[in-house]
């Protein structure tokens, strides 16, 4: 009996949000070393049936929780962050711990050095639980395309997490991390996030370091956080949009405090809702989404359509874009240079040739087979600079919008989970995944996507706020005050 009441106290730490737990540990109610020990029983009993984590670190997880409790009982002033068990998505590079990107390719590859971002969570002592699941090389929206075997969704485990975030969604929402990160490179934070019903923010380019994160696309990539709610969504960013000097797309953020003002409410904002999104999702989806508009417009705002003409062909272009890149960035997984290496091979070329066709799935494949075409005389210009013009477009749009509106709502995804292995090998209908979130990333934009409600069979539905450059300020106040009073949404606390 004792025990199932220790189990349940041990459990209701897993459920609570980031900003309760670091008041919890601050007040010494409990200790780091309970709360990872919390999470790390959650995992254990539950990862083998969701498959969120590729590597458990318990042992380095316990001596940081350690670490933090002798830090507290000295006295030391600590981060919000300390204490806090986190997971890191496989392709942000951790110093020792596998980083498989979800790949053969990278199986047994240990890096001698901390992504930027990771260094900023350790210094802040957050608790590293371990390496979250997700698509091979961010090259999915299903998270199935997994050398490690595909996550499922814990709303639903015959259903699909999104993607390729994957593990970094159902992680958060299945109580197996307090927050997690994760990438995105055309929706891969979002998507995800609203297939499991949390919340995921792409921050503005250059806001989070991309040093030590394996590159997808480098013009589109962006690190984010993962999370139960939006103020532990502004919490985790406020402790990694740092500058780096050591990546060139990095910048200084102008508005880094991103929980200041977050109670300030929606009162005279002015909402777009641009119209092509809507025609491009599900009924279900469409209407969650429009009930939430009205739930802006009883809050202050001010909703109103408006048009972004080139979402598609900005959408098209994400694709070539992101393939052109990534056949570039992929060329060093070559298994002289980078990753695994074919046994048995008799010349130098048969190194390359059979290390690449081993070590790479075949969505990776696909996407560097392309990618190289789109990059190659005679297609350059059919392709690439076309994507490249449209990109112009596409920015220019959404500056239109800006010019009047403060905010765009969208929805996130076209359609809610579907079920696992229902789109396998239709890669194109898989990225058509993104239609709603690839946009974002071409115009370097930041969007933040939270739950506002259930489709009929009781599965999340996630919304899109779209804001300015470095607003991600304004998209936090608007995205919780819609949290605080639809009364939806991950909050346990
Ligand atoms: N669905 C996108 C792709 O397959 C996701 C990319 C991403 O955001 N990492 O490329």
């Amino acid at each position: 009996k004792i025990r199932g009441k220790e189990f349940e106290m041990m459990d209701e730490i897993t459920r609570i949000s980031v900003s309760k737990l670091s008041a919890l540990l601050a007040k010494k109610e409990i200790s780091a070393v309970e709360a990872a020990n919390a999470y790390l029983e959650k995992i254990q009993s539950l990862n083998s049936e969701i498959g969120a984590y590729i590597s458990i670190t318990a042992e380095t997880a316990l001596k940081q929780a350690s670490e933090v409790d002798r830090l507290r009982a000295a006295g030391e002033k600590l981060s919000p962050l300390a204490g806090i068990p986190a997971g890191i998505k496989d392709n942000i590079c951790t110093k020792g711990i596998p980083t498989t990107c979800a790949s053969r390719m990278l199986e047994n590859f240990k890096p001698p050095y901390n992504a930027f971002v990771v260094d900023l969570l350790e210094g802040q002592h957050a608790v590293i639980l371990g390496k979250l699941n997700m698509d091979e090389f961010a090259m999915g929206s299903s998270n199935e395309t997994s050398y490690f075997g595909p996550v499922k969704n814990p709303r639903d485990t015959s259903r699909v997490p999104g993607g390729s975030s994957g593990g970094s969604a159902a992680a958060v929402a299945a109580g197996l991390a307090a927050f997690a990160l994760g990438s995105d490179t055309s929706g891969s934070i979002r998507q995800p996030a609203a297939f499991c019903g949390v919340v995921g923010l792409k921050p503005t380019y250059g806001t989070v370091s991309r040093r030590g994160l394996v590159a997808l696309a480098s013009s589109l990539d962006q690190i984010g956080p993962l999370t139960k709610d939006v103020k532990d969504c502004a919490m985790v960013m406020e402790s990694i949009a740092v500058q780096d000097k050591w990546d060139a797309t990095s910048v200084c953020h102008p508005n880094p405090e991103f929980t200041k003002g977050i109670e300030n409410g929606v009162q005279g904002l002015k909402i777009a809702l641009p119209k092509e999104f809507f025609a491009a999702v599900s009924d279900e989806v469409k209407n969650a989404v429009l009930a939430a508009a009205k739930q802006y417009e009883k809050l202050g705002a001010k909703v109103e359509e408006v048009s972004i003409p080139h979402l598609k062909a900005a959408h098209s272009a994400c694709f070539v874009i992101s393939a052109a890149e990534a056949s570039s960035n992929l060329g060093k997984f070559d298994g002289i240079k980078f990753g695994y290496r074919a046994q048995n091979c008799s010349s130098v070329d048969d190194i390359y040739k059979l290390s690449r066709s081993q070590g790479f799935g075949k969505e990776v494949k696909r996407r560097i087979l392309l990618g190289t075409m789109f990059l190659s005389t005679g297609y350059y210009e059919k392709y690439y600079s076309k994507s490249l013009q449209i990109r112009t477009l596409i920015c220019n749009d959404f500056k239109n919008i800006f010019e009047r509106y403060d905010l765009i709502l969208t929805p996130t995804t076209p359609t809610t989970a579907y079920k696992l292995g229902e789109k396998q090998g239709d890669s194109l209908d898989i990225f058509m995944g993104d239609i709603c979130t690839s946009s974002v990333n071409m115009a370097g934009l930041p969007a933040l996507s939270l739950p506002c409600g259930a489709d009929s069979q009781g599965l999340p539905v996630g919304m899109q706020l779209i804001g300015k450059a470095f607003d991600e300020q304004l998209l936090f106040r608007a995205a919780y005050a819609y949290e605080q009073n639809a009364n939806i949404g991950q909050r346990k606390d």
